[in-house]
């Protein structure tokens, strides 16, 4: 007999999971529409994780992803549930897990324990302590849906100690030089990790665009104590005419001043230029090693990868590890398996 069924983990606008009497949609992506009786699941605040927050769904996010998001976008969320890392909700009979994700402030891992299966969606990782940050940890689960970014064996990344002291000491030496030192970053995560780096191992002022100290500003509202000038008010126009001061600006932010002298801190700059930029390779995201080890312990019976070097990183899965690895299947759509099967 011909029976209808869906795929239990599938891509289709976003990350979607059939267990037991739900179907929940993770970090959907722009277009997808979900209406108010809908539950999504949003990982953190960087914005190609966040479009879920646009939509009617009920929108489950740590309160911080939430809050860097409302203060980044400058709209207020309806329906959101906020939970917090280390809590969890019940579907029904499916319990969903908040666990850290160690990639900024308020990022998460879900995991799902169904009756069929349990899962562990990632997000995006980063398996190091940061100055803002703990270490993702992985938990054993039936399916594991993770990343890939840096998943090349190319990218394995220094210690982060080594990298966040080449960052003080080439600042200090632009600072010598009449140079400002000037950082292009994302809004959130990294800039407030530099701002910390900044803030503990130097007396150097720090003034921030306007953008990254509305995140600056969630940070502190939840215990940090990030020092910093916004690049907008009297006194951060005074530092940075002043000299003597370290600059982060965004990618997108166009005014940098004449005498800047412009990095980027990206993972990236493992292997690739960026001219007229000093690059250093501080990533949010597990490098290669960390991925692997992640898995490992993770201990799946198959690896789901949804972004990266998804082939490279599988092939690596297979052979070192003996776990069944590949990307997701695309669109949750119904189809026939027995009609599959019989051909
Ligand atoms: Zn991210």
């Amino acid at each position: 007999m011909t029976t209808l069924q869906e795929d239990p983990i599938a891509a289709n606008k976003g990350i979607v999971i059939n267990t037991g009497s739900s179907r929940l949609i993770f970090d959907p992506t722009p277009g997808r529409r979900l209406g108010e009786d809908r539950d999504v699941f949003i990982t953190h605040a960087h914005s190609d994780h966040t479009s879920g927050f646009a939509t009617s769904a009920r929108k489950h996010s740590t309160p911080e992803t939430l809050h860097i998001y409302e203060s980044l976008s400058n709209r207020r969320v309806k329906n959101g549930r906020p939970v917090k890392i280390g809590e969890k909700i019940q579907f029904d009979d499916v319990e969903v897990r908040v666990l850290d994700a160690g990639h900024m402030l308020g990022s998460c891992q879900f995991h799902l324990i169904g009756p069929e299966f349990t899962a562990l969606y990632t997000g995006d990782i980063n398996c190091v302590d940061t100055l803002t940050t703990k270490p993702a940890l992985p938990v054993h689960c039936d399916f594991l849906i993770i990343e890939a970014t840096y998943g090349h064996p190319s990218y394995v990344f220094p210690p982060r100690d080594t990298i966040y002291a080449d960052i003080i000491r080439w600042t200090m030496t632009e600072i010598q030089e009449d140079r400002l030192p000037t950082f292009q970053v994302y809004s959130s995560g990294k800039p407030q990790d530099i701002v910390r780096l900044f803030n503990v191992y130097t007396n150097i002022p720090v003034v921030c665009a306007p953008a990254i100290s509305r995140a600056n500003q969630v940070h502190n509202e939840n215990g940090y104590q990030l020092d910093y000038l916004d690049s907008s008010t009297p006194a951060g126009k005074r530092a940075l005419k002043e000299r003597g001061c370290v600059y982060i600006t965004t990618n997108r932010h166009d005014h940098v001043p004449r005498n800047a002298a412009r990095a980027v801190a990206t993972g990236w700059a493992l292997r690739e230029a960026f001219r007229s930029f000093t690059a250093f390779p501080l990533s949010s995201h597990a490098d290669y090693n960390q991925l692997l080890q992640f898995i490992s312990a993770a201990n799946p019976k198959a690896v789901y990868i949804f972004t990266g070097y998804i082939d490279i990183l599988s092939a690596q899965i297979e052979r070192k590890l003996g776990i069944k690895a590949g990307p997701l299947p695309v669109h949750a759509q119904t189809k026939l398996l027995d009609f599959q099967k019989a051909r």
